[in-house]
């Protein structure tokens, strides 16, 4: 009997099987690397990972469904902090992959992109739309790339 309850979600982006195998396969390297690469575009480390309920620490986390990354202005722990996801490795990811530049970047660049904009969102004034603020500003970033 049906009670309302949709067994499948169309609209609901999922990861390809394979990129969400290796993500699975590879959690703790793929979270140290990412780490390290939000260290080197100069994320102080007092903002790399989120703690939240629910929310695996760390920089690298499997967000459900995906989302490229997240982040919080004042987490469990008083601070804010960013992560970055799997989403990352697929070329063709919801909205994102309409754009060439999107599927055409390395994943590095992939990568910085979205430490760019999880960044500038935690960190965006209050009272500003944070997603849009991040959008029209992450790119001005001073994080030293590169
Ligand atoms: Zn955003």
């Amino acid at each position: 009997m049906n009670r309302g309850f949709r067994m499948t979600r169309p609209n609901v982006y999922r990861l390809p099987p394979d990129i969400a195998d290796f993500a699975d396969r590879y959690q703790e390297a793929l979270s140290r690397a990412i780490g390290n690469r939000m260290r080197q575009v100069g994320v102080p480390e007092e903002l790399i990972g989120i703690e939240w309920w629910g929310i695996e620490k760390g920089p690298f986390v499997r967000y459900h469904p995906p989302q490229f990354g997240g982040n919080i202005r004042r987490g469990s722990n008083g601070k804010p902090g960013i992560n970055v996801d799997a989403t990352v490795f697929d070329a063709n990811a919801p909205k994102m992959g309409l754009l060439l530049s999107w599927r055409t970047a390395s994943l590095r660049h992939r990568i910085d992109a979205v430490i760019a904009h999880e960044y500038t969102e935690a960190l965006a004034p209050q009272g500003e739309d944070f997603h849009l603020y991040a959008v029209k500003n992450a790119g001005n970033r001073s994080l030293p790339c590169e």
